[in-house]
């Protein structure tokens, strides 16, 4: 499909637009408008005249071909937000008469909604900002009033962010085997085995070289997040010295949560665990994404139920108080009594948190690859299966503390973080609302650097891939050094 983008710079928003209707179309754009269309094809244009620009788009694909238009005045000081949001409004009309449906978050299609809603929350109140997801943005009623509540816990944690404030992201690249919607740059165990201790090596330098830089800057520890891959693919031995190493390095007094993401069932026991709680880690997130045997088969996780149960047993035993589970609705094969079933034996278990996220499945997934897209009939199912979330979480006295959306997600939904008062994940609320600095160690960790009280990130990047984090191990830690440059600026 072409989309034609003529006299405007909004492309990457229209495409994105066109992109949740027809989430597996090869979607190509092209400037101007030729007299020759290459069908199908969705037309967008900016005509400026004296005072006023008329927005006009036209949609043709099968036997559909229908315009659209309105007027915005162009003497407006946000006249190009204005006049994108009119282009996306007229597009998105065509597109649901077209196909028939409606997205439940409208024309929203960027990653943190809650950010938005926060923003004109601030400025005008939450009945405003309630009134222009509906209104503007033509987002449901059910997912303004998630946004609401979800902003409302957010916030309360975002407050305990000061200026100073930074957390530590920390990647173990490796998990045991590949999960067939994965699009991470994480390598299985079994090819690279023989890279594990070199990399583990070289992380704890890293970390002891960056704990000096950040005790320079004067930073303050918010919170700790070993994730990846699967962190628990580790020795006991190396989870106990990559902890310690941390905890001995880093000012831990101010830390107010040290999370080991164990990821996979099949990667846990008594001893890891043991090595994580007695080092001082005290959130620790299990993931069984479902509980239905066959589904995981299907998604290539080589682990059953009952390995997740018990994994979980043997965590609370240890002593964890803080135990986060990862669900995944709308995965390949699974079905809504099945997902139902899944929910309710993991409520039974009464984690301090769930995270439930929606199928998203990024180019690179095997999945994709395979030919087998975002399903665009799963989707009413995805759907239903976080409404029955929404309802059954609430019930069970859940809050949801944050939320953020991806890029082809089964039926355009959310991810939402779920906990128990007192169990908020802030990591996870910090990231993603992008509210301080993320100083990030291991292959492909990205360190943000945030001006306090700005907008802008300065980003660097680390290598990607484990041998690659290797073999520039040097020309990386000199990139470290850009974050005493800075911080040295901003004093
Ligand atoms: S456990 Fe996570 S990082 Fe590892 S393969 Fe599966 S989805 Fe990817």
């Amino acid at each position: 499909m072409t989309i034609y983008i003529d006299q405007h710079s909004y492309h990457y928003e229209m495409e994105n637009l066109v992109r949740l209707f027809f989430p597996n179309e090869k979607i190509v754009t092209a400037s101007g408008i030729p007299e020759n269309l290459s069908l199908p094809c969705v037309i967008t244009s900016v005509s400026n005249s004296e005072g006023k620009a008329v927005i006009f788009t036209r949609v043709c694909i099968n036997d559909f071909d229908k315009q659209s238009s309105t007027e915005v005045n162009n003497d407006d000081p946000d006249f190009e937000k204005t006049a994108e949001r009119a282009m996306a409004v007229c597009l998105y009309e065509l597109l649901c008469e077209l196909t028939g449906k409606c997205q439940p978050w409208g024309i929203l299609t960027g990653v943190r909604p809650i950010k938005l809603f926060r923003r004109l929350s601030e400025k005008n109140g939450e009945q405003y900002a309630k009134d222009y997801f509906e209104k503007e943005l033509l987002v449901s009623k059910e997912k303004t009033e998630l946004s609401a509540m979800t902003e409302k816990y957010e916030r309360k944690i975002l407050a305990l962010s000061r200026p100073e404030s930074y957390s530590l992201y920390v990647s173990i690249p490796f998990c045991p085997t590949r999960c067939s919607y994965c699009s991470f740059v994480s390598q299985t165990v079994e090819k690279t085995k023989k890279l594990i201790q070199p990399y583990f090596e070289l992380l704890c330098k890293e970390l002891v070289y960056t704990a000096k830089i950040v005790k320079d800057c004067h930073l303050r520890l918010e919170s700790v997040y070993i994730g990846g891959g699967t962190p628990t693919t580790l020795s006991a031995e190396q989870l106990k010295v990559l902890i310690d190493t941390i905890r001995i390095n880093y000012d831990m007094s101010s830390c107010r949560e040290f999370t080991v993401e164990a990821g996979r069932p099949d990667t846990i026991d008594e001893e890891k665990l043991q090595a994580i709680y007695s080092g001082g880690a005290d959130r620790i997130s299990i993931n069984p994404q479902t509980l239905n045997d066959s589904v995981l088969e299907v998604i290539g996780r080589k682990h059953t139920s009952e390995q997740t149960i018990k994994a979980y047993e043997l965590a609370v035993k240890t002593g964890f108080k803080h135990i986060n589970t990862d669900l995944i609705a709308g995965l390949p094969t699974d079905t809504l009594p099945s997902f139902v079933s899944t929910l309710d034996r993991i409520c039974r278990l009464n984690p301090a948190s769930i995270t439930v996220h929606t199928l998203a499945l990024k180019r690179s997934s095997r999945l994709t690859l395979q030919g087998q897209g975002v399903q665009t009939d799963g989707a009413g199912c995805a759907a239903d299966m976080l409404r029955y979330c929404e309802q059954k979480l609430t019930g069970s006295g859940y809050h949801p503390y944050y939320l953020y959306r991806q890029t082809r997600m089964e039926g355009n939904l959310e991810n939402v973080g779920w906990s128990a008062e007192g169990f908020d994940g802030i990591y996870n609320v910090f990231v993603m609302d992008e509210t301080h600095t993320i100083i990030g160690c291991g292959a492909g960790a990205v360190t943000k650097l945030k001006v306090p009280g700005g907008e802008e990130l300065s980003r660097i990047f680390n290598y990607k891939y484990p041998y690659e984090y290797i073999s520039g191990f040097d020309e990386m830690l000199k990139r470290k050094e850009q974050v005493r440059e800075f911080y040295d600026k901003l004093s």
